[in-house]
């Protein structure tokens, strides 16, 4: 490769103020070593987007950008989510680099495998995808949940890869057809392997979180897999269609078989089996319902088109 290229390491942060000292020490160091061994330009940064947090991660990154030009940020007006702030942090850092890495503030993606994601970018890939290795460092609970979330959305048609959680590797490029993917309802690892492009994976192993709590509670982890699965795909309408042939058709067959019983001379047999059916159509027409609904609000945001964040302030433009 010719001329160094310039790296942004893009870190959304909401709420870490507890473990953003350990992560912009063990970023510098890296970056720091990166670029004394040429591999990066001298201009690459480590580039923080605060969420919203209503602690004093911002006023933290502030203190490391005024104490060193390798720290640098912008800060949204309110918190818009892990997957709207990485967007704001990569879509504002390829104005200035050429490659970016989004990673988590809690050093659970390991910092050392960006020496092997700059070597696959070195080979002409344009995304590299972090896939962890084991999930030793997640509960129970956790691990047996996302692997159902990946199973389920690949079936349903989603192209996720799998054990990707958002580490990774793209080029300026990359980011700019990324951009044109100008949907509100934002499912990042779902688009991207959309975008095309030559990529690959590099493995890495997952650590617990440094410090801090995980700002994932099991009711955002719900929300983020309906999320995924209604924004890439529209295969559960398809189904519910599907279902409600099978169950139209089955009451074809119970027309025929009352009818029967009545000309039989048996007409007040069966609560229970008219009181199941209710219950089972009536849950199933619920279901549908929701799901009508849930794929109509998408459709009703999409239509408004708001923007997806806005940007208070930016670090590098003062
Ligand atoms: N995050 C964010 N906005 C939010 C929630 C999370 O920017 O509303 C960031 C958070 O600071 C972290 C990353 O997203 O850098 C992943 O969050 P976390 O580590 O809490 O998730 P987990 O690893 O537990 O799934
Ligand atoms: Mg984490």
């Amino acid at each position: 490769m010719g001329q160094e290229q310039i790296l942004y390491v893009v870190i959304p942060c909401y709420n870490e103020e507890e473990v953003l000292k350990k992560t912009s020490k063990r970023l510098e160091e890296k970056l720091t070593s990166l670029i004394q061994n040429h591999r990066i330009g001298k201009e690459s940064r480590v580039f923080f987007v605060d969420d919203g947090s209503k602690d004093d991660t911002w006023q933290m990154i502030k203190k490391l950008h005024q104490d060193s030009p390798l720290f640098s940020g912008i800060c949204l007006t309110r918190n818009r989510g892990h997957q709207n702030a990485l967007l704001a942090g990569l879509l504002t850092a390829k104005d200035k680099a050429d490659i970016m890495i989004s990673m988590d503030a809690d050093l659970q993606d390991d910092v050392d495998a960006i020496d092997a994601m700059l070597d696959a970018y070195e080979t002409g890939c344009d995304i590299v995808y972090g896939v962890r290795n084991n999930r030793d460092s997640d509960s129970f609970f956790k691990r047996n949940t996302a692997q159902l979330f990946y199973r389920l959305t690949n079936l349903l048609g989603g192209e996720l890869v799998y054990n990707h959680a958002d580490f990774r590797l793209m080029s300026r490029r990359a980011v700019k057809a990324l951009e044109e993917y100008r949907e509100v309802n934002l499912f990042l690892r779902g688009i991207v392997p959309m975008i095309g492009y030559k990529t690959t994976v590099v493995e890495y192993s997952r650590s617990p979180r440094a410090a801090g709590k995980s700002k994932y509670p099991l009711k955002k982890m719900v929300s983020f897999a309906m999320e995924g699965i209604t924004s890439l795909s529209i295969k559960p309408m398809q189904v519910l269609t599907w279902l409600g042939v099978a169950v139209f058709t089955l009451s074809l067959f119970m027309l025929v078989y009352i009818f029967a019983r009545h000309l039989t001379g048996h007409t007040v047999v069966g609560w229970s089996s008219v009181a199941v059916s209710v219950w089972a159509i009536g849950g199933l027409q619920l279901l549908g319902l929701g799901l009508i609904g849930e794929y109509i609000g998408k459709i009703y945001l999409e239509v408004k088109a708001r923007p997806r964040y806005l940007i208070e302030e930016n670090l590098e433009e003062e």
